[in-house]
C-alpha cells in the first residue's frame, strides 16, 4: 500500500520507522531484532536508507595501495522485500541519484516494481567522502527533482529505451526530503522551498523532513510550506539524541541546531546512560506535542536505539 494511501485513510497520527542496513558481514536476523520490539506499534511502512560505495585504499601483497569502490551497507532492496514478506508492512527503499546512471535507475524500480514495493523516497544523496561536493555519474541525476521526473516517466510506462511501446507502469508513490533548518547548501529558506515545491509539482506527494530537535522549526516550516503553496503532508523525522558525542555530530553532520535547554540538560550528564534518559525524556514530549498538533506519521529514526524508540511511542500512544 502507498505511503499517501495510508496517510489518507488514517483517522489519528500514524507511526513509521526508518532503519539502516547492517554493515557487510551481518545477517538479516540483525534487522529482526532490531524491529522485532517496535512491531508492537503496528508501524505503517518502513523506511530503509541507502549507502553509495565509498572509496578506500587496499593493501595489494606487494605493499602498494590499490583503490577499490565498498559498499560498507548494501542490502536495501533485499531488506524491503525481507520486511515485507516477514512482518507484512511496507517498505519504503530510499532511492539516491549518487552512484547512479539513468539506466541503473531504471534497472533498480523494475526490481522494486517486480517486488511489490509500491513506494520510493527519492533524494539526491550527499557527497561522496572523497568528494567536496556532490557529483553525479557521467550519466546519472544532479538533483533530486531530475530522479524523480525518472520515476515518474516510469510510472506513465515511459522507458529509457525509446523503442519500449505499451511498456508496463510502475506505479510508486514518491516522497521527497524536506529540511526545516534549510538544506545546508542552499543560500536561504525561500530557495530551498523554491526546489522543494517545484519537486511537489512534479509529483511528488509527500515529505519527510530531517532530524529537528526543536518543535517550533517544523510548525514553522509546515507554515511557509503551506503559505508557499506546498500542501502535500509533512512527515517530522524525530531522532532520540544518546551520547555526548552527538552534541557536536548532529550540527555538524546533520547541519541542525540543539535548543538551548536540551543542551544544558545534556551538558550536565555524567554518563551516556544518563544522556540517553535525557535524549529519551526530551523525544516523548516532541512527540506528544506533535501528535496534539495533528501531524500526519511520526517517524523515527530508530539508527540502532529500538528501546529508546519503543518507550516513547509507548509513553506517546
Ligand atoms: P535535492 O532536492 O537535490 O537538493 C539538494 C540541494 O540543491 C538543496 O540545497 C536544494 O535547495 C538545491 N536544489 C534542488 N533542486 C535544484 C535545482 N533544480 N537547481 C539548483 N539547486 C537545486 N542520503 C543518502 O545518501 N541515503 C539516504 O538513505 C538518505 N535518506 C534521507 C532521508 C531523509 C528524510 C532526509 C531528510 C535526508 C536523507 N539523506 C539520505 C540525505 C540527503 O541525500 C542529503 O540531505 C542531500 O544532501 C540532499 O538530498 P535532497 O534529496 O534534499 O536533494
Amino acid at each position: 500500500m502507498k505511503v499517501i494511501d495510508h496517510i489518507n485513510s488514517a483517522k489519528d497520527t500514524l507511526v513509521s520507522f526508518e532503519i539502516l542496513p547492517p554493515l557487510k558481514g551481518k545477517t538479516i536476523s540483525s534487522i529482526y531484532e532490531h524491529l522485532d520490539p517496535l512491531m508492537a506499534f503496528n508501524p505503517s511502512f518502513i523506511n530503509v536508507t541507502y549507502h553509495r560505495s565509498e572509496t578506500m585504499f587496499k593493501k595489494k601483497a606487494d605493499g602498494t595501495f590499490e583503490k577499490v569502490e565498498v559498499r560498507k551497507r548494501p542490502g536495501t532492496v533485499g531488506i524491503c522485500a525481507a520486511i515485507m514478506n516477514h512482518y507484512k508492512v511496507d517498505a519504503v527503499p530510499h532511492l539516491i541519484c549518487g552512484g547512479f546512471a539513468k539506466r541503473e535507475t531504471e534497472d533498480a524500480l523494475i526490481d522494486l516494481h517486480f517486488l511489490g514495493i509500491d513506494n520510493v523516497l527519492v533524494l539526491r544523496g550527499d557527497a561522496a567522502k572523497n568528494e567536496s561536493s556532490f557529483e553525479p555519474e557521467p550519466d546519472g541525476h544532479r538533483y533530486a527533482i531530475d530522479l524523480l521526473k525518472q520515476v515518474v516517466c516510469l510510472n506513465q510506462g515511459v522507458y529509457l529505451e525509446e523503442d519500449i511501446k505499451n511498456g508496463g507502469k510502475t506505479n510508486f508513490c514518491i516522497g521527497i526530503a524536506g529540511y526545516p533548518e534549510k538544506h545546508f547548501e542552499a543560500p536561504n529558506l525561500e530557495t530551498d522551498l523554491m526546489y522543494l515545491k517545484a519537486k511537489v509539482e512534479s509529483g511528488a506527494e509527500y515529505i519527510t523532513t530531517q532530524m529537528f530537535f526543536d518543535n517550533q522549526k517544523y510548525f514553522d516550516f509546515v507554515k511557509i510550506c503551506r503559505d508557499q503553496g506546498i500542501t502535500v503532508p509533512i512527515i517530522p523525522g524525530l531522532k532520540p539524541i544518546t551520547t555526548k558525542k552527538q552534541m557536536s555530530m548532529l550540527p555538524k553532520v546533520f547541519h541542525v541546531d540543539l535548543p538551548t535547554d536540551l543542551s544544558k540538560a545534556i551538558l550536565q550528564c555524567k554518563t551516556d546512560a544518563d544522556v540517553e534518559q535525557v535524549g529519551t525524556e526530551w523525544l516523548i514530549q516532541q512527540s506528544r506535542e506533535l501528535k496534539k498538533a495533528g501531524v500526519p506519521v511520526l517517524h523515527y529514526y530508530t539508527l540502532g536505539k529500538p528501546k529508546v524508540i519503543e518507550a516513547t511511542v509507548k509513553a506517546t500512544f
